[in-house]
């Protein structure tokens, strides 16, 4: 079985509103087709609304075509995210008047309204699911495309993964199943050796307890496999075992949180839209107005949430990254667009290979990484096609 992709490419074939990427958006929504929405249904628009000076996520204009898209078929839409994001969200343009829904946070005003959700993986019992994503009855997850430091990429599978549960769960929980697995032996490691590797880490990954004799590892500040520094002053000590299925069990985790959300949803409920547009190398948790590391690329849209993370990421894949825009602090990308790599192992280690996640939630049944791209107003058919006489403003028109 393949899963159908509809893709709008920010490249178009006239300089006129009809081909551009706005009137590829209303396209698009008609092929996933809100009919399904049932009238009165409460609609739930998971977005990362960014932090602080983060205004780089999906720009406000096309949240405003997909809430009246909702409206008109009889939906009730709110978007939705963590409390901290959406009470200040107005610094980014977000609000109930420029996105003409009401913003309402995941898990209430304390982050505290949740439902237990079973998970049983690794030393993980139980996370907090938001209990206002679950209260919803659609679900339209409406993402930011860009790159992330724990896996190389955050998408559909992230927003709704990291993004749909209370900040406990999310932080403690999710993020913290990678230091599951032992890395560090502390018997074979002194605490001058301890301090040395510390030392050795250009990116600040490691600190040292001396009181608790315990290293400790940010594995987000991690580049290992492009930097490995710290494990060459290790070489003849060898307390340091840093390895691959450390940092799939992040994705792995991701992946089941995110069905565990999605079972909460009728099949027929369930909308993805990957916004590839000012593609940075961190996500939007970082609260900065980062560089675009990989070209625009355009809009994606699905009812699998795999196959549409699958395409988004071959298409950044193929783009490759723009190594004039690469932050000076990665000190260890790979820079050959030849190596075997994703375009985000090649910036933040191979050891964060961002296809993890579809194959785990591929496991899973979410969804499938088999998938046909049917390309909405390609710049080659609209570069043929007559555009509607164009009206200029001459003179001002809202009088
Ligand atoms: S591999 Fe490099 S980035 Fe990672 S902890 Fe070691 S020194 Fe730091």
């Amino acid at each position: 079985m393949t899963a159908k992709v509809y893709f709008g490419s920010i490249q178009h074939g006239r300089d006129a509103a009809f081909a551009s990427l706005g009137a590829k958006l209303l396209k698009l929504l008609e092929h996933l087709d809100f009919s399904t929405i049932e009238k009165n249904d409460k609609v739930a628009i998971k977005m990362h609304l960014g932090f602080h000076d983060g205004y780089q996520t999906v720009p406000v204009f096309f949240v405003r075509r997909i809430v009246k898209a909702v409206k008109e078929v009889g939906g009730w839409p709110f978007v939705t995210d963590n409390p901290t994001s959406i009470y200040n969200a107005v610094d980014r343009g977000y609000t109930q008047e420029t996105c003409g829904c009401p913003l309402i946070p995941v898990a209430g005003v304390k982050d505290g309204y949740t439902k237990s959700v079973k998970v049983d993986f690794k030393n993980v019992k139980e996370i907090d699911m938001g209990g206002v994503l679950h209260d919803a009855d659609v679900l339209i997850d409406l993402t930011h495309s860009k790159g992330h430091a724990n896996c190389g990429y955050g998408g559909a599978i992230k927003n709704i993964a990291l993004g749909g549960y209370s900040g406990p769960s999310r932080w403690n929980k999710i993020h913290g199943v990678e230091n599951t697995y032992p890395w560090w032996n502390d018997k074979k490691c002194s605490p001058e050796h301890a301090q040395k590797l510390v030392e050795t880490c250009p990116y600040n990954a490691l600190s040292y307890d001396k009181e608790k004799h315990k290293l400790n590892i940010m594995r987000f500040a991690c580049h290992v496999g492009n930097c490995n520094e710290c494990l060459e002053a290790d070489k003849d000590v060898g307390c340091l075992d840093l390895r691959p299925e450390q940092f799939e069990a992040f994705q792995e985790f991701m992946a089941i949180a995110a069905n565990k959300i999605l079972e909460t949803f009728d099949e027929k409920k369930r909308f993805f839209i990957n916004v590839a547009i000012d593609i940075t190398p961190h996500c939007d948790c970082l609260g900065i107005i980062q560089p675009a590391v990989v070209p625009h690329i355009g809009i994606l849209a699905s009812r699998d949430i795999v196959a549409v993370e699958q395409a988004t990421l071959d298409m950044i894949a193929e783009k490759g990254l723009i190594e004039s825009e690469i932050p000076s602090y990665f000190k260890h990308t790979n820079l050959n667009p030849k190596a075997d790599l994703h375009p985000f192992q090649r910036l933040w280690g191979p050891y964060k290979n961002p296809y993890l996640v579809t194959k785990h939630a591929e496991k899973l049944k979410m969804g499938t990484r088999k998938y046909s791209i049917e390309e909405i107003l390609p710049p080659a058919k609209t570069m043929k096609m007559k555009p509607p006489k164009q009206e200029f403003e001459r003179a001002p028109s809202f009088f």
